[in-house]
């Protein structure tokens, strides 16, 4: 199979990189394996790619030490942080392509491609801007020693990411890495692995040296566990599902006790107070929850509603919902696309299934839309309990569950109520119960009077089992360098 073709997308023509991207070239795997791409819109393959398997990781992992220990360590941090920049322009010039990638492979609207790929752009420069202001501390420790700290980076790092955001988790794991001073592997999700690989191009075009980003297409269970048992891989930084996160762990501690940082999944609870603005907070519980058709990390699936607003604030939500535009992800004014892949349509309505059998009601949706493409309607479930499976599982869909509560005390409670704790939304005037709320709230975000907005210059992550460590801002750095003491004895010798 060849190691580059063209794909036409409804609005335009590109050439698409095909091979795995391993010290710095476009290559097959050495089993010889292809896997097939499908586009969820219509359900077809959109063209196959190679796969890695064990063997290429082996080989990405030696180019990634060869370039960690000589082209990468020679160069000055400014300069690394200059090439990052450049990939960032590239990301930007080739914006239209990137997000008609997203739309077509992942299938989410391209407007909001776009919005990914600006991200992406401004996530990479922003970490550029970091990659020569990364310093220790020097310490006094006494007259006759020099001490002082050194942040070094940890050397060759694996990441793994899921399909839901693919090139913008692309730069949310290459960037800090990067700058930083670490060579990587990342191995996309094999729902989505083409924006991935057309990003790969674009390294080369920046001018990184051979090695220092590798990207491999490939499975879990093999190129992804490969990676994570790998001897010779100092971190892994792995986004994804709980139960997965727990194998990586698992695998750094029985092979060499690599780093680990890991971002998965959540349940996360959006509290609607009686004195909320309520034009704004049932905007923000529909972008809280139907942004990306659900498939997002942090969320809003559990919509808590204060007593008094109750009935009047779930009418105007479902009148809200039926206003989300479903449909073909490259037309400007669709919203919502189709799920990612069959498997994930087949998990979500075997969860609104349950819903119904448990006995929550659906107030609207809960059908598949349309009869071509993995399109699930915006589900809206009531008489909801605690207990129930979709109030307590993570459905990753287009599907919340609505819940009434008395006063602040059980706000909390039902919010905290979790085995998870990645995100949570507060809607309210009143600023004391904002902040009183956001306190008590155990979620590594809190949103106030809004939903689901990121930037990457504020750190990103998970309270209990929704992870380890942070992404973005500064907090992303530390999880990609590692602290040297230095003691330099001025004075005599002691003894
Ligand atoms: P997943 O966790 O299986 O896959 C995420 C990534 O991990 C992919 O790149 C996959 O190839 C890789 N992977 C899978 N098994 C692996 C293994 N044993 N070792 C190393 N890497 C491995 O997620 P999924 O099956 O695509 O989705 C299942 C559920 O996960 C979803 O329904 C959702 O609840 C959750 N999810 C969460 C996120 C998030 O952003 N937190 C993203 C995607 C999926």
């Amino acid at each position: 199979m060849a190691l580059s073709t063209s794909i036409k997308t409804p609005n335009l023509t590109y050439e698409q990189p095909l091979g795995l991207f391993i010290n710095g070239e476009f290559v097959k795997g050495v089993e010889g394996k292809t896997f097939e791409t499908i586009n969820p819109t219509d359900e077809k393959p959109i063209v196959s790619v190679h796969e890695g398997t064990e063997k290429d990781v082996d080989i990405a992992v030696k180019a990634a030490r060869a370039a960690f220990e000589g082209s990468w360590y020679e160069k000055t941090p400014g300069e690394r942080g200059r090439y990052l920049v450049k990939l960032a322009d590239l990301f930007e010039r080739d914006i239209e392509i990137l997000a008609a990638i997203e739309a077509l492979d992942n299938g989410k609207s391209i407007t909001m491609a776009k919005g990914d790929v600006t991200n992406a752009a401004g996530c990479l420069r922003y970490y550029g801007g970091w990659a020569d202001k990364i310093h220790g501390q020097t310490i006094d420790t006494n007259n006759q020693t020099l001490s002082y700290t050194r942040h070094e980076p940890i050397g060759v790092c694996g990441q793994i990411i899921p399909w839901n955001f693919p090139i913008l988790m692309w730069s949310w794991k290459i960037g800090p890495a990067i700058a930083a001073g670490n060579t990587v592997i990342l191995k996309s999700a094999e729902q989505t692995p083409l924006s991935a690989l057309y990003a790969a191009q674009l390294t080369k075009e920046a001018g990184f040296p051979a090695g220092v980003i590798n990207i491999i297409s490939g499975f879990g269970r093999t190129a992804g566990a490969a990676i994570s048992s790998h001897m010779d891989i100092d971190k892994v930084a792995f986004t994804g599902s709980t139960l997965i996160g727990r194998t990586i762990l698992q695998a750094a501690a029985k092979s060499n006790l690599k780093k680990v940082t890991l971002e998965l999944g959540g349940k996360s609870p959006n509290i609607v107070f009686d004195d909320a603005d309520i034009d704004n907070a049932i905007s923000w519980a529909n972008f809280g929850i139907f942004y990306n058709h659900g498939q997002c990390c942090c969320a809003g699936s559990r919509l808590l509603v204060q007593e008094g607003i109750y009935d009047k604030f779930v009418a105007r939500f479902r009148e809200r919902a039926a206003k989300n535009q479903l449909g073909n992800p490259f037309d400007e004014g669709t919203f919502q696309g189709p799920q990612v892949s069959q498997l994930q349509f087949d998990r979500i309505m075997e969860y609104i299934n349950h819903g119904k059998n448990e006995g929550a009601t659906i107030a609207y949706g809960g059908e598949r839309h349309g009869d071509k493409g993995y399109f699930i309607q915006p589900t809206l479930f009531t008489d909801v309990t605690s207990d129930m499976k979709i109030a307590r599982e993570e459905i990753f869909g287009p599907v919340i569950t609505v819940q009434k509560f008395k006063d602040e005390a059980e706000a909390i409670k039902i919010g905290n109520a979790t085995e998870y704790g990645l995100a949570a939304g507060v809607h309210t005037k009143n600023v004391n119960t904002a902040i009183r709320v956001s306190n008590a709230l155990k979620a590594g975000t809190v949103w106030i009077n809004n939903y689901n907005l990121i930037n990457y210059q504020a750190p990103f992550g998970g309270f209990k089992a929704s992870g380890i460590g942070r992404e973005l801002g500064s907090y992303a750095l530390e999880n990609y360098t590692q602290v040297k003491t230095v003691h330099y004895r001025l004075g005599d010798a002691l003894f």
